[in-house]
């Protein structure tokens, strides 16, 4: 009666049990640093307890204070959310129409004489053109007479590449995050990857002041919460849990914003455990096999979707559709018409960031084609 088919659902197989459970492995966090940078081309890896702090920590390395960060107006809020509570000024820019990614004639002209770095988003694992937005940077770089760094932002976009080169090789920096809302995963936990041994050995060090130590009692907690999760995402129980979610008895669990409130989960700043690390680094190794299949389903639905009133992006070469997404009339009604077909869709994201109570004072005109995109936008599940 409650079989639901949920709209995301990370990839535990036999072996992430077995990398859960091996207590045996030595430094688990230094391999899966090496080895997640290797994988995508960067000389190095540091791994934090989210995505987020991994930004946060970035722009406290390089000593960024009282400047201008600019992010995309369609992008999940936890970006801005690093960038204020480390001190600095998110200034968000519109999205582009034939991607959701930031337009970038109007990433040109928001660049000023404040504009210390940019976060490069390559939302939904649609790359953006970075060897445009290296050279809008290089010309302001002239213009101000200082340094803008530039971090790609590849939460979504796990080996995107463009024109044939991985978008993580450009740029100061690149942010992941792996949570289980992601392509792969390590329970919780982000990256940092960059060619930069200077930034990386910032960051190393200040991870080492700045963490809460993760003892035992956290290992067991996410490792209790990986087993939940192997649960919860049954396609029978989830049914159940969906409606747990409905009436909000889950807020707790899988509300990661609110409307009015900038701020960090309480666990934010600890170190990541080594469970973590160790089903990463087992999630990275599936990761071929993941994204060949994440791809491949997302291009059936967009081949059977067709003849219907949605309105998918362009196919582009190099996305990685870490999420299916399509732009409808009445989203509503689609949510509902799929629910009642046992297909749970998502809305992912649901909000222009500049449009929200806790950001309007960093409001600077309008950005309408990010709330279209909010009102809009609806993600099939092309989970594997
Ligand atoms: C998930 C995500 C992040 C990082 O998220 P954390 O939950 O902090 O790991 C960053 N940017 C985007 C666009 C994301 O979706």
């Amino acid at each position: 009666m409650f079989k639901l088919t949920p709209r995301l659902k990370p990839n535990y197989t036999f072996s992430d049990w077995i990398a859960a459970l091996n207590i045996f492995q030595k430094n688990p966090i230094d391999s899966y640093e090496k080895e997640f940078a290797n994988k995508f081309q960067n000389y190095y890896g540091v791994m934090f307890q989210h995505g987020r702090t991994g930004l946060y920590a970035l722009l406290k390395v390089w000593e960024l204070e009282n400047d201008e960060v600019i992010c995309p107006a369609y992008t999940c809020v936890v970006v801005p959310n690093a960038i204020v509570l480390s001190g600095n000024i998110p200034v968000f820019v519109d999205s582009s129409k034939e991607s959701f990614n930031m337009n970038l004639e109007l990433l040109e002209k928001t660049i000023t004489e404040k504009t210390k770095a940019i976060v490069v988003t390559h939302i939904f694992g649609y790359p953006m053109d970075v060897v445009k937005v290296q050279e809008i940077v290089k010309n302001a770089e002239q213009k101000y007479g200082h340094k803008i760094y530039v971090i790609q932002d590849a939460a979504h976009s796990y080996g995107a590449k463009w024109q044939e080169k991985l978008v993580t090789k450009y740029g100061d920096a690149a942010i992941f995050g792996s949570n289980i809302s992601k392509v792969i995963n390590s329970i919780f936990g982000g990256m940092v990857s960059t060619n930069s041994k200077e930034t990386y050995e910032k960051l190393k060090s200040w991870r080492k002041s700045n963490s809460k130590a993760s003892g035992f009692s956290k290992s067991i907690k996410r490792f209790i919460y990986f087993v939940a999760v192997n649960i919860a995402f049954n396609s029978y129980v989830y049914g159940f849990v969906n409606w747990l979610e409905r009436i909000g008895a889950l807020d707790r669990f899988v509300k990661y914003f609110e409307e009015d409130k900038i701020y960090f989960p309480t666990d934010w700043d600890m170190m990541p455990s080594s469970i973590e690390a160790r089903v990463g680094r087992n999630q990275l190794k599936k990761y071929n096999y993941i994204m060949e299949n994440r791809i491949k389903n997302a291009k059936n639905w967009i081949n059977k979707l067709q003849d219907e009133e949605c309105q998918f992006m362009q196919d582009m070469q190099g996305s990685t559709y870490s999420h299916c997404v399509a732009l409808v009339e009445n989203r509503d009604e689609w949510l509902e018409k799929y629910r009642n077909e046992g297909i749970q869709l998502g809305i992912l994201i649901e909000y222009s960031i500049p449009y929200m109570k806790a950001y309007e004072s960093y409001k600077r005109g309008e950005y309408p084609v990010s709330l279209e995109y909010s009102k809009k936008s609806i993600n099939f599940p092309n989970w594997v």
